[in-house]
């Protein structure tokens, strides 16, 4: 048989967004099939799939988890694939069940619920003596009094959340029960699961986002990157630019805050994304380590301009079982950076029907702007803090420096501009 008629590895890759099409065009160049489960709220027209796709098996993962495993089961005993993945974090317990139940390469349900349940992280975190702020597990919102003996500020969040939704400060023990009651009221209007909260002390100074893969239990750190200094109380997204200048030897107690984070959760293989922030500047702890590629595609634009590496494409490969091809055969604990890459997600800047969105359209023209994913558009409601309605767009550039990165994202808050209609007036 020759190279070419060799069956090409099959991944299942479950709620994928079509539009940020680089994750497709990484497995093409990892040589691998794509069997894609779209996400509900996305329209997949089957002449126009992105390369790669190779069928498409619409699933309702979060809404029947049973009968999604059944139709997979059905399909891997009529038409085997050999590996099933996501970057979306709300399903990862669910693919890490899948390739339990098929033998399938993953995380196993125990690690996946770890490292999506925040309680369990963590406990985990601190029995393994890694930085953890002061916490407390809240199962009854009632039950916030528990929560006053911290040091104030604390963070109220829900324990299975995920793109900081809900997520808010409370500067002080008398503010506690209502931020609890606010954040009880997010978990049962918008993540469908009310499993509980974590309210832990507020850890300032600047945030970080470390892009990592794992092969049997050898992590290599492919990017630190900058995601700013929010300060709450509500905490949008804003920027990421990589790599982040830090010291040696804060750059190395980075390294080892996050490798030591995959083995005290049981992450050995696969990718990750880990957000931190550096207490005084200077002590990493851990905010959370997700268990695959962050930002729904974002971490492996990132990873790939400011070091060469194929986050994504060697993502697949691991859930098909197949060798990586990113990372060197002599162990390196942190890929030295040869470029700067970014990503600025635009700010709501306010709420109501988008009648317009200012300076976004030229930005197609500059050489640096690689991907403008545009979320929201005209006509669309954004609804007012602490909803979370999505991200309007998302600019991803490259740039010959951090500060040619940092020049570039403040000529965009200048630039771009939201005009809103009151919802009522427009309605
Ligand atoms: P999610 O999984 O919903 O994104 P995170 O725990 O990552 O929740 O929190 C979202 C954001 O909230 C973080 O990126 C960070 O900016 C802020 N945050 C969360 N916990 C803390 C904390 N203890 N101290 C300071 N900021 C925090």
């Amino acid at each position: 048989m020759t190279a070419s008629q060799a069956p090409r590895p099959t991944v299942v890759l479950v709620y994928q967004r079509t539009s940020l099409r680089w994750v497709f065009d990484s497995a093409l160049r990892a040589g691998i099939d794509i069997v894609l489960v779209p996400r509900p709220d996305e329209s997949v027209s089957p002449d126009r799939l992105p390369p790669a796709v190779v069928d498409v098996l619409p699933l309702d993962v979060e809404g029947d988890p049973a009968k999604a495993l059944g139709v997979l089961q059905e399909r891997y005993e009529s038409a085997p694939f050999d590996g099933i993945t996501t970057l979306y974090d709300p399903a990862v317990p669910f693919v890490a069940d899948v390739a339990e139940a098929l033998g399938l390469p993953g995380l196993g349900s125990a690690t996946a619920r770890a490292v999506q349940d925040k309680r369990i992280m963590r406990r985990q975190l601190a029995e393994a003596g890694l930085n953890v702020p002061g916490f407390i597990v809240l199962d009854d919102p009632g039950a916030w009094a528990a929560g006053t003996g911290l040091d104030f500020p604390v963070v109220v969040k829900p324990a299975n959340g995920f793109s900081s939704l809900g997520v808010t400060k409370a500067d002080s023990a008398e503010q506690l029960g209502a931020v609890v009651a606010a954040v009880w009221q997010v978990c049962r209007t918008k993540l469908n699961q009310v499993t509980g909260l974590i309210v832990e002390e507020y850890l300032d100074g600047p945030e970080l986002a470390v892009e990592s893969l794992a092969h049997r239990g050898e992590v290599t750190v492919l990017s630190i990157g900058y995601k700013g200094e929010p300060t709450g109380p509500y905490f949008e997204e804003g920027v990421y630019r990589a790599p982040a200048l830090l010291p040696p030897d804060v750059q190395d107690a980075v390294v080892r805050e996050v490798v030591a984070a995959h083995s005290a959760l049981g992450v050995t293989d696969g990718p990750t994304h880990t957000e931190l922030r550096l207490r005084g500047g200077v002590r990493p702890y851990l905010l959370e380590l997700g268990a695959r590629v962050g930002g729904s595609g974002v971490s492996h634009y990132i990873a790939e301009h400011v070091t060469g590496a194929d986050l994504a494409g060697d993502a697949l490969r691991t859930a098909a079982g197949l060798a990586l091809r990113s990372v060197p055969d002599s162990p390196t604990q942190l890929l030295r950076a040869t470029g700067a890459a970014a990503n600025y997600i635009v700010p709501c800047g306010g709420s109501g029907r988008i009648t317009a969105i200012h300076g976004l359209d030229e930005l197609s023209e500059d050489p640096r702007v690689d991907h403008i994913v545009q979320m929201l558009h005209p006509g669309d409601v954004v609804r007012p803090y602490p909803d979370f309605t999505g991200y309007p767009a998302f600019i991803l550039s490259h740039h010959q420096s951090i500060e040619d990165a940092e020049e570039f994202h403040r000529s965009l808050e200048r630039r771009i501009r939201i005009d809103y209609a009151p919802t009522g007036a427009a309605q």
